[in-house]
């Protein structure tokens, strides 16, 4: 076995893959760009080697430098961990030939499963069912088109180099696929430098079922069953289980003989994953499942099949790296209960899911024996060079109805202030009628989109306590200094004071009556709350209200303040009014960055016409594209950038003037 290893990746995977090579006793060497030189992975592991600036391109996608930190800490292998350069053939090769070991597979395989069209070629060739579609050499768009109709709407554009979701666009009319092929190329150019697509069959409502595969050297090959990642946001996976629900023992032995054949056609050695959609029109059927593609490395979703079988894959991977067998056999390997993991992710779903960058200025977890995947801790900020993953919350219990209640239970007890985060759309998630039932699908987020993400107006008791707080009632029957306490309520001249809180809801207007140190009435217009205050202290309240005790965690912050309450995240801000976030809100005249990031397409020029709704600007930030609107109709009076340009956060990008104002 290695004596020590270097982890060429940052984040939780680091963090995750550190912890299993501390636990077999093998030294780890971190590397880190400018942005993580106090990172948690950097922290973690035994040693630390810099290896350049913030931008992935310069730093954890650079060959050359992981190669160079590599040689300098002595390290006899390399971990790529996922995303970065964890499927670049070119990488395992360099890393192989300098005599170094790439934890993974062997180039040639994957190179053989490296572009989509290959890949589903070769396993058509394997006996391996595929989707119907176009994965030929042509790329002529007419011919594109033509093929898309032979095909028969609706149909997915897929970028054949694609991950990750991107260079992905579904098609229902002739008439749009010029331009949808124009933006999945535009994406798949940006983000892989290859912007050929193949087309397919899009299926409605499908579920994407895939198998843990892994290989060894000396020509062993098990599945470890399937994971269930139907529940997706733009094509990527959001909330993941083990097993899949509603499968049979005959539908998974198909599946997993299936990826089994897939991987040996490629000769694999490691871990990998076989990814199929399920046609599940009729039900799940052993003849309506099709291969979509092989991801030749450790899945993010990875720790729900360590769940429910019992392995640490990571483990695994470093011993058949290391030149040992599997270490079980098919036979020896068994599904144990269920399993799910959460993506809790910085961005905000009552704005598109737009990525947010910030301090995490509060985050707690829930004690128990829930396993949190994380590499960030309180403090830390998600900056947007890198995915806005925060953790991966992963739950097992020994029924689907058990695990779920705690995946509840979870991401209501899960705290997090300083940025946006996606926590209670998670939850609500969790609880959707369908997906509780065991009827997942790739459509479902989208279908209730509008519950799962509508913003939430506070109740009356977040209300009622919020209120207080904001009037400072807390401060004051918390004791303290009486005297001064005192002084604050007597500058307003009676105990009574109107309290305007403004929330994600919009706002609320309440006032706040002092009945006596640590009794108070909210008053809403048609209604009032009677709080009695129990205790507080060090950000925890506890609080009666009408004979019920309850406990809120309160969290400050300059702009505003969270509060923690039976299980639901409420942020109340406070507007500056001379900010522009009232203004954005009612679609105002200019056209801000919600983030740092790239300015791709400018679709309009001074002077011209537009309607609310009508894109604007195309900017990538985070690595995603964001299509920016106009908020209201009018005439582009200023254009503040240009195609190429860098933007900060909240810069003016245009601003806009009404069509009959000069
Ligand atoms: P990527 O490599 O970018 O993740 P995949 O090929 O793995 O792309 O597909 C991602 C997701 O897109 C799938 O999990 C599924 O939800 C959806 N998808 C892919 N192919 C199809 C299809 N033919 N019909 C319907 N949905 C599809």
């Amino acid at each position: 076995m290695f004596s020590k290893i270097l982890i060429a990746n940052r984040g939780e995977i680091a963090c995750r893959i550190i912890r299993t090579a501390r636990r077999m006793g093998i030294r780890t060497v971190a590397v880190y760009s400018d942005a993580d030189i106090a990172a948690l992975h950097v922290a973690l592991a035994d040693e630390a080697v810099h290896i350049g600036p913030a931008a992935a391109s310069e730093s954890y996608l650079s060959k050359e430098r992981i190669m160079a930190a590599a040689w300098r800490s002595g390290a006899a292998a390399i971990h790529p961990g996922y995303g970065f350069l964890s499927e670049n053939a070119d990488f395992a090769e360099a890393v192989e030939s300098v005599g170094l070991v790439f934890i993974g597979p062997s180039p040639g395989s994957i190179r053989a499963m490296g572009l989509k069209d290959a890949a589903k070629a070769l396993m058509e060739r394997a006996g391996v069912p595929v989707v119907p579609g176009y994965h030929g050499d042509n790329q002529d768009a007419a011919f594109l088109a033509e093929r898309a109709t032979e095909i028969g709407y609706p149909v997915l554009i897929k970028a054949r180099a694609g991950g990750g979701g991107k260079g992905m666009r579904r098609v229902d009319r002739l008439e749009d696929f010029a331009a949808a092929l124009e933006s999945a190329r535009r994406e798949a150019k940006a983000a892989f430098g290859d912007d050929a697509v193949l087309i397919e069959k899009y299926l409605m409502q499908p579920r994407h079922i895939e198998i843990q595969v892994f290989g060894d050297s000396h020509g062993n090959v098990v599945h470890l069953f399937e994971r269930d990642c139907s529940l997706q946001r733009r094509h990527q996976k959001v909330i993941e289980e083990a097993p899949a629900p509603g499968m049979t023992e005959e539908m998974r032995n198909t599946m997993g003989e299936a990826a089994v054949r897939a991987a040996r056609a490629i000769d694999y050695r490691g871990a990998g994953t076989v990814e199929f959609i399920a046609d599940v029109s009729g039900g799940l059927s052993p003849d309506r499942f099709f291969f979509m593609e092989m991801n030749t490395r450790l899945q993010v979703e990875h720790p729900v099949t360590e769940a429910i079988a019992g392995v640490d894959l990571v483990e695994w991977q470093l011993r058949i790296a290391g030149g040992e067998p599997l270490p079980k056999t098919q036979a020896e390997l068994a599904v144990d209960g269920w399993a799910f993991e959460a993506r809790l992710y910085a961005e905000d779903p009552s704005r598109g899911f737009l990525p947010s960058t910030g301090t995490l200025s509060h985050l707690r977890f829930p004690d128990g024996d829930t396993r949190v995947d994380t590499g960030v801790c309180q403090g830390d900020s998600i900056t947007p060079f890198y995915d806005p993953l925060i953790a991966k919350l992963i739950v097992h219990a020994p029924t689907r109805q058990a695990a779920l209640v705690k995946l509840t239970r979870v991401l209501q007890d899960t705290q997090v202030a300083g940025t946006a985060n996606n926590l209670d759309f998670l939850a609500r998630l969790s609880q959707q009628a369908d997906f509780v039932a065991g009827h997942p699908d790739t459509g479902l987020i989208d279908r209730e989109a509008e519950t799962l993400t509508a913003a939430s107006v506070p109740d009356d008791i977040a209300l009622a306590v919020a209120a207080i707080i904001e009037a400072g009632g807390m401060t004051r029957s918390l004791g303290g200094d009486p005297w001064q306490a005192l002084g604050a309520w007597q500058l307003w001249g009676e105990v009574n004071r109107p309290v305007v809180l403004y929330h994600s809801g919009g706002h609320t207007n309440c006032r706040v009556i002092a009945k006596g140190q640590v009794l108070f009435s909210v008053h809403f217009d048609d209604r009032a709350v009677g709080v009695r205050i129990v205790g507080a202290g060090g950000g925890d309240c506890h609080v009666e209200i009408d004979g019920r005790q309850i406990s809120a965690d309160v969290f400050q912050m300059p702009h505003g303040m969270t509060l923690f309450l039976d299980g639901h995240t409420h942020h109340f801000h406070r507007p500056d009014p001379l900010d522009g976030v009232e203004e954005e809100a009612i679609g105002g005249d200019r056209l801000i960055a919600p983030m740092p990031g790239l300015i791709k397409i400018v679709r309009v020029q001074e002077g011209d016409l537009v309607a609310k709704g009508q894109a604007l600007i195309i900017m990538e930030a985070m690595k995603m594209e964001l299509t920016l609107t106009a908020t209201r109709d009018g005439v582009v009076e200023s254009l503040h950038v240009g195609e190429g340009d860098q933007t900060s956060e909240s810069a003016v990008l245009l601003s806009l003037r009404p069509e009959d104002a000069q």
